[in-house]
């Protein structure tokens, strides 16, 4: 199964990610974590990326979505994969379709988890990470067993630079402008399946699950 999960920075899809990643046995493509790795090892496409991570703009289509197909030629994919954080624009969709045409794969569904932009402010700028297993905590709602230690796999848990709320509210434009048209290019097709984060991710989850069960799947 191909899944292709879309929401605002901070909705929460990167948890929804983690969860269907392990129930459904997926190879988990962030594009985020791609940059952010490449940025830690300083590799060129790490340094490029970075001007415009931190700004809280999207990286050039052309550099992405290389990135992208390269990512999907790893053999852990060919056991279906999720796609967190790309396509973000109607390019890179079509960039995706072509790609996966010429394997003669499809995206089987896309899963849209839906959060208001207050409950996002509030959850993303006390939001920490783990710069290993890219597992996702809160210090006020999620706190770690103990400070700065993941409690997945040990690894550091720190506060990714572009969670402020300045890089934040950039970001949700970036989102509303360029990511929002793609439930459009989707719900044409009929794969999108629905979770709502605002309350908490149990609810979200059980509804995905049972769209994903709808679409026989
Ligand atoms: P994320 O962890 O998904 O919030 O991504 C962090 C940052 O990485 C974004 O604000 C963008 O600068 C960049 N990025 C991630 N995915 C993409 C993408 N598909 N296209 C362009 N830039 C991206």
């Amino acid at each position: 199964m191909n899944l292709i999960i879309l929401g605002a920075p901070g909705s929460g899809k990167g948890t929804s990610a983690t969860v269907l990643r392990e129930k459904y046995n997926l190879a988990h493509i962030s594009t985020g974590d791609l940059f952010r790795y490449n940025l830690k090892e300083n590799t060129p496409l790490g340094i490029e990326a970075k001007a415009y991570m931190d700004k809280g703009a999207l990286v050039p289509d052309d550099v992405t979505i290389r990135m992208v197909e390269d990512r999907l030629n790893q053999p852990d994919c060919e056991k279906g994969y999720i796609l967190d954080g790309f396509p973000r624009n109607i390019a890179q969709a079509e960039a995706l379709d072509k790609i996966l045409a010429s394997k003669g794969a499809k995206i089987d569904a896309v899963v849209y988890v839906i959060c208001d932009d207050e409950v996002i402010m509030d959850r993303v700028t006390t939001r920490r990470v783990c710069e290993k297993c890219g597992a996702s905590f809160n210090v006020k709602y999620m706190p770690t067993k103990v400070e700065g230690v993941c409690d997945v796999c040990g690894g550091k848990v720190y506060q990714r630079s572009d969670d402020n709320a300045e890089t934040v509210a950039k970001r949700l434009d970036t989102y509303r402008e360029n990511t929002k048209p793609l439930i459009d290019f989707y719900n044409a097709r009929g794969i999108i399946v629905e979770g709502n984060n605002n309350v908490d991710s149990d609810t979200c989850i059980a509804s995905i699950e049972a769209g994903l069960k709808a679409l026989s799947l």
